[in-house]
């Protein structure tokens, strides 16, 4: 595409005027690498002050989002226990899904969801008296399960990746058929997010077996760990037990931690440059779920999740149910110390605001935060000066600058034509623009607008 293009010229011409040379440079997509990134403050202490992994007592109600292409096989009335199976898998794209709590079905109507959509759950409410969850034991004779059952096994276990994308695992694993090499993510390069850290630091054995349960999936020959360098405990933690299962094909890889490397993206930018399909990425946490689906027949019905933010009265990492309030979910933590100006689905980088505290948790709800003013207050908007300093720091080699400057004049097939598709929306060009433009917000408006298939649920 022609920088010079006609309606790129018209969108040039409403910035400041004086430029003789086009206002923002357009990256080079094959650049030497470097890790691009911003220092960020960590503010992770206090949700690490408590590391024991509990799960709260069970709410009166939870409303479990229905994933496309799965049918409920609940009836309104019916009981449930926990770990039942409340909806079908419908073809080979769906999956199943699984009650995280014993209740009956009251509903299956349209509730509102994260990013102020609306969705089609079951909602189930609580018996008076809820049973204690059975122990779950390991089924004998898992690492002999042949590899081609495993995807109909995660499949079945309502499997999808626990972060934003929420894909199903099984169909993860068919995209990246042929991949050589698994990538475990245990880097949280957002603030406050530790949920990762915390199952990572208690379940590390099990997060291993399952990365090998992938690899074998894949018929892959390499897992590499990869880990910020700052975690200098888990990174040790997760050499010893390379060690002590002597598994030669598993190597630890540290990235720094900068803001935003850690994500799946700049990991395989970073060490498979121009070779994506030659690695996938899974986050520790969907590593450790596929361990618990197969080995001990778990359904997934739960997740880590980082409750916190300076409001919260007792940050923490808890086991919370799918389809469990934002509302309930706090309270568990002891409610809020004081009201909240902004509650965030995810870290304050990428995260996204809700406009009520009764969206449920999904698979992909790593973390719930509570922000005060003093940290979520929005500041003017001033208009864009052309310092580049997005540009310098976008780690997708994207022009923000133009990006948003397109989407404020609703040209979405120009921002198109900047590859906005290509955004992993990390919030990077937000945090650095000295004009405090909303660009995150116009970028997500420009992707949604440009191209419906990619907007996040
Ligand atoms: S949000 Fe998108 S455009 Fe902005 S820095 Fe991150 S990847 Fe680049
Ligand atoms: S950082 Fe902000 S002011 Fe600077 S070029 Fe980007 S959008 Fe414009």
């Amino acid at each position: 595409m022609s920088k010079r293009s006609p309606s790129l010229s018209s969108i040039s011409t409403k910035l400041k005027s004086g430029s003789p040379k086009p206002p923002f440079k357009k990256r080079n997509k094959k650049p030497e690498r470097k890790a691009i990134g911003i220092r960020l403050e960590r503010k992770k202490d206090a949700s690490l002050l408590n590391c024991n992994l509990k799960r709260p007592y069970p709410p009166e109600k939870i409303r479990i989002p229905i994933p496309d292409f799965s049918k409920p096989c609940v009836k309104i009335g019916q009981t449930v226990q926990t770990g039942q199976k409340i909806a079908e898998a419908q073809g080979p794209e769906g999956v199943s899904l699984h009650a995280g709590m014993p209740g009956t079905v009251e509903k299956i109507a349209v509730f509102p969801s994260v990013t102020s959509s609306e969705k089609r759950m079951i909602e189930i409410h609580k018996h008076r008296e809820p049973k204690t969850l059975p122990l779950v034991e390991t089924h004998k004779g898992w690492e002999e399960i042949p590899a081609e059952e495993l995807p109909g096994i995660l499949q079945h276990a309502g499997l999808v990746t626990t972060d934003p994308v929420m894909e199903p695992v099984h169909i993860k694993l068919r995209r990246y058929a042929g991949a050589r090499t698994v990538i475990i993510n245990g880097c949280e390069p957002e603030p406050y997010v530790t949920c990762e850290q915390v199952l990572i630091m208690s379940h590390s054995l099990e997060i291993l077996k399952g990365a090998e349960l992938l690899k074998k999936a894949l018929d892959a020959e390499k897992i590499f760990f990869a880990l910020e360098d700052c975690n200098l405990e888990m990174i040790e933690l997760i050499k010893s037990k390379i060690y002590f299962l002597k598994w030669e094909h598993v190597e630890v890889r540290t990235v720094p931690a900068l803001y935003p490397q850690g994500l799946e993206s700049t990991l395989l930018q970073a060490w498979f440059p121009g070779e994506e399909n030659e690695a996938v990425v899974f986050p520790a946490s969907t590593a450790f779920a596929v361990y618990e689906a197969v080995a001990q027949q778990k359904p997934f019905y739960e997740r880590v999740v980082t409750v916190g933010g300076e409001c919260v009265v007792e940050p923490r990492n808890l086991w919370l149910p799918v389809g469990i309030s934002f509302h309930d979910a706090i309270h568990a933590c002891k409610g809020v110390m004081r009201e909240p100006q902004r509650i965030l689905m995810g870290g304050p980088m990428a995260g996204t605001a809700q406009v009520t505290t009764e969206v449920p948790v999904t698979a992909g709800t790593n973390a719930i935060l509570a922000l005060p003013e003093e940290i979520s207050k929005e500041e003017t908007e001033e208009p864009c000066i052309r310092c580049n300093l997005c540009v310098d720091h976008c780690p997708v080699m994207l022009s923000p600058a133009m990006i948003t400057l397109a989407a404020e004049q609703k040209e979405f097939a120009v921002a198109k034509e900047w590859n906005v598709g290509e955004c992993i929306e990390c919030g990077n060009c937000a945090y650095i623009c000295p004009s405090k433009r909303p660009m995150l917000r116009l970028i997500r408006s420009a992707r949604a607008l440009s191209d419906p298939a990619v907007t996040r649920d």
